[in-house]
């Protein structure tokens, strides 16, 4: 029986919200706490529960100390936006209690996509005997207990990664983003980087693809881009050559975010218009469709995986660990599209194996550097069932 505080309360927060919800032998107290209250109180009238709201700016730690102080929880689990996590991590000490996010911290004025301000954070938390888990959403977060589990079960020795990320969901718009526009725009523009033999390599944005044919969806087109749990897994994952990500986008959603960014609607740096300063991805992200709205919309799936080279038992071997999702038995079950889903529903699994003593240390954690088994066993009984495929291994490596 546990007490959580969750602070957040868009599409990832609404399915934490709701898959707690649905295990109170775990989650027994729960407060959602958003800086709309608003929409903390939508969320807790869909559930079956009675749950705790309150209205919270976790920039002003002096305020979510409070809330803690008030509320008591045994863990705070963090699914407002990545500007927030060092404030949040602060509090968390401050206020003595757990820590666990699905993001890395992004300063707000430059995307970066590096755990170096988090992982600063590793001695208070081992001093204070509290434990902050990075990164526990799908990617960054599944994918790394996907690599975790190949390692522990499945190789003797890992050589490549190649994250796979398929979005096949047609929300009927020309143009939206499944997750907070800023967040989704800042990462998908960036200039892509892959790490190999000890290095970083970089790419020009977008300018890398390949065809691979997803289990459940089909052949797509994907685009190698930097994501965050690269740089940890590159770090922890003994014996690897190289890894990679590769997100999968459709002709029109590139052809949008190719004119914005010729127009500079992607800029991240504030301009003057009218004597106001506007920042315009912010000015952008008030256009678009918010993503909570696009639930309803979605049909299709998403299919998340790694594929995983190496050798077990002296022979070559090639894998892909993935989980495919429906957006619409999603939104039938949490009122929530899958991108929403396969965020929320590992942050409530990390959430638990803190809980339970499971994966309890103090210290910064990501991910893989946990047992996979009992993380592994909760996502097939808690809605993101997944497989490993054998693959041929004459690709390996292509
Ligand atoms: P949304 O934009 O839908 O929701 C963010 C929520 O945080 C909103 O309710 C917002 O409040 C609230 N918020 C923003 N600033 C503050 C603040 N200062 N204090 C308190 N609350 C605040 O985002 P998502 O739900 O789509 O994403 C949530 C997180 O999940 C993000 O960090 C995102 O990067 C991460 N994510 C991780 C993925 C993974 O696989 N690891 C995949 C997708 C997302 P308000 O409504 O008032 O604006």
């Amino acid at each position: 029986m546990s007490r959580v505080l969750i602070i957040g309360a868009g599409g990832v927060g609404r399915v934490v919200a709701h898959k707690c919800a649905q295990l109170p032998d775990v989650f027994s107290d729960i407060c959602l706490a958003s800086r709309t209250q608003s929409k903390c109180d939508q969320i807790a009238s869909e559930l079956n529960c009675p749950i705790q709201t309150a209205a919270l700016n976790a920039d002003e730690v002096g305020q979510t100390v409070n809330l803690i102080k008030r509320f008591r929880p045994d863990l705070v689990i963090n699914v407002a936006l990545p500007y927030q996590d060092l404030a949040i991590m602060d509090a968390c000490l401050e206020a003595d209690v757990d820590y666990l996010d699905t993001a890395n911290y992004e300063p707000p004025d430059e995307a970066r996509f590096e755990y170096k301000w988090q992982w600063a954070y590793q001695e208070k938390f081992k001093k204070a005997g509290r434990m902050a888990l990075l990164g526990s959403g799908f990617d960054p977060g599944v994918t790394n207990v996907f690599c975790a589990y190949a390692q522990k079960h499945l190789f003797d020795e890992i050589e490549q990664v190649d994250i796979l990320d398929c979005n096949a969901g047609d929300h009927g718009y020309p143009f939206a983003t499944n997750f907070n526009p800023e967040i989704n725009i800042r990462e998908v523009t960036s200039i892509g980087r892959y790490w190999e033999e000890g290095d970083w390599k970089e790419t020009p944005p977008l300018s890398v693809k390949r065809d691979f044919d997803f289990p459940e969806v089909g052949m797509r087109r994907a685009y190698l881009m930097y994501h965050e749990e690269l740089e940890s897994l590159a770090l922890h994952l003994k014996g690897l050559k190289r890894i990679r990500f590769w997100m999968t986008f459709g002709e029109s959603y590139l052809t949008h975010l190719r004119v914005l960014e010729n127009v500079g609607m992607t800029g991240i740096k504030p301009v003057e218009f009218q004597g106001q300063q506007i920042v315009p991805l912010q000015f952008l992200k008030a256009l678009l469709p918010d993503p909570a709205s696009l639930g309803p919309r979605t049909k299709g799936k998403t299919c998340i995986g790694c594929l995983v080279d190496g050798s077990k038992d002296g022979k070559r071997r090639r894998v892909f660990i993935y989980n495919v999702c429906d957006h619409q038995a999603c939104y039938e079950e949490v009122k929530s599209q899958a991108v929403s889903y396969t965020t929320g529903v590992p942050a409530m699994i990390g959430a638990k194996q803190i809980l339970s003593g499971q994966w309890r240390k103090p210290g910064v954690f990501n991910m893989e550097q946990l047992d996979p088994d009992p993380f592994m066993t909760d996502l097939n009984a808690c809605g993101l069932p997944w497989n490993v495929l054998e693959m041929p291994v004459e690709e390996a490596g292509s």
